[in-house]
């Protein structure tokens, strides 16, 4: 299938196709990024395929075609986004052998320092005794067994060590890659996929030593008319200045992503609603009171506004369940005025 489209894009006709695939973008308002290239490349050369018919549900639903939505559609469909993941995959199958490898190096050491420690020992007594020629034979025999032993221990000792100093460069290579995979281009922040790993993580950290654990979501406001005003590149930096306000706040062992588009999540563990409201208050307050400039022409953008919602992880609680109720949370912070945080234990107190 998406050969076919790689065949195509080197052979006639290759220029209409792209050509084809930069008007289908520009006609729905979407960048000529590389991924989304590939992907339009896609819809207007494969109308049947799985990610077209996609793609054509995704317009027709009047959904924005943000950068999130393409990573995950080529996630999703691309062969090559598929081939990432395996990449990842067999890095950590590799990383795995490697320790094997390394350990067994290692135990391979140990065994020979201890033959060599044996023979010594061996040597050292029969030499003490004083008995015939052929004993001292075997004592000179024992020595040079001894002297081989301390040379293969030697060489042995040096493969370990390079051997291990390549592990650690392949291990530094698999941490990039694997960050690369995990990370939001846009924001730096941790993308949706590294943020469902974490939070299913944390709910289980706390669910087994029984401490609490607050999940909050941030969304900010009026965000479409920001866009439709002001312009997508701009929109992408006013992004950019969100993350990087709920990123400071969202240092280690807290844990900052950018969800979805104009959407971010903050994992509290072993934090409070209460602790968390304070934290969400703060970030809210600090991005209302900056005065906004677009960065091109200087124009004063104003301020922008987040609302957050949040909730304190329950006894029992799915990851999925506590997502929700922060999300519900978010929603009354929508509907009450926006620019405000509220707490899922709050509403369902008054209520
Ligand atoms: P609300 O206050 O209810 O959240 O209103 P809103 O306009 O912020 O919410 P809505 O969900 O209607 O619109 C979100 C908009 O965010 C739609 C889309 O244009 C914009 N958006 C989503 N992702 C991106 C992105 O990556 N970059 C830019 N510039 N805009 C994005
Ligand atoms: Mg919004
Ligand atoms: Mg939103």
């Amino acid at each position: 299938m998406s050969g076919d489209i790689e065949t195509k894009l080197r052979g006639p006709g290759a220029y209409v196709l792209a050509r084809q695939a930069m008007d289908a973008m520009e006609a729905h308002q979407v960048w000529p990024t590389a991924v989304n290239f590939e992907l339009w490349t896609h819809y207007v050369g494969e109308p049947d395929s799985a990610l077209s018919r996609e793609i054509a549900r995704l317009l027709s639903a009047g959904e924005a075609f943000t950068d999130t939505v393409a990573d995950e559609l080529a996630a999703a469909f691309l062969p090559k986004a598929k081939l990432n993941d395996q990449i990842r995959d067999a890095g950590d199958a590799l990383t795995k052998e490697l320790d094997a490898v390394s350990r067994a190096i290692q135990s391979a050491q140990k065994s020979s320092e201890a033959y060599g420690q044996t023979l010594a020992g061996a040597s050292k007594s029969l030499a003490d005794m004083e008995e015939p020629a052929d004993l001292r034979t075997m004592v000179d025999n024992l020595s040079v067994a001894t002297k081989r032993v301390q040379r293969e221990n030697k060489s042995l000792e040096q493969r370990l060590s390079e051997s291990t100093s390549e592990v650690t460069k392949l291990r530094e290579h698999l941490e990039q890659v694997r960050r690369d995979a995990t990370t939001d281009g846009l924001t730096n922040l941790a993308n949706r996929k590294a943020f469902d790993e974490e939070l299913a993580r944390a709910c289980a950290d706390a669910e087994a030593d029984g401490l609490s654990l607050t999940l909050a979501v941030i969304d900010i406001d009026h965000f479409k008319n920001f866009n439709d005003t002001w312009g997508h590149q701009t929109g992408d930096q006013v992004i950019r200045y969100v993350a990087s306000v709920i990123g400071r706040v969202g240092a280690p062992p807290r844990f900052a992503a950018r969800y979805g588009g104009e959407e971010f999540a903050l994992i509290f563990p072993r934090e409070s609603a209460e602790i968390a409201a304070v934290v969400l208050e703060e970030i809210r307050e600090e991005v209302s009171s900056r005065m906004l400039k677009r960065r091109s022409t200087n124009d004063d953008l104003g301020a922008i506004t987040v609302s957050a919602g949040l909730a304190e992880m329950r006894r029992g609680e799915t990851a999925h369940s506590l997502m929700e109720r922060s999300d519900s949370a978010l929603y009354v912070s929508k509907r009450s005025g926006r620019n405000r945080v509220t707490s899922a234990e709050t509403v369902q107190t008054a209520a």
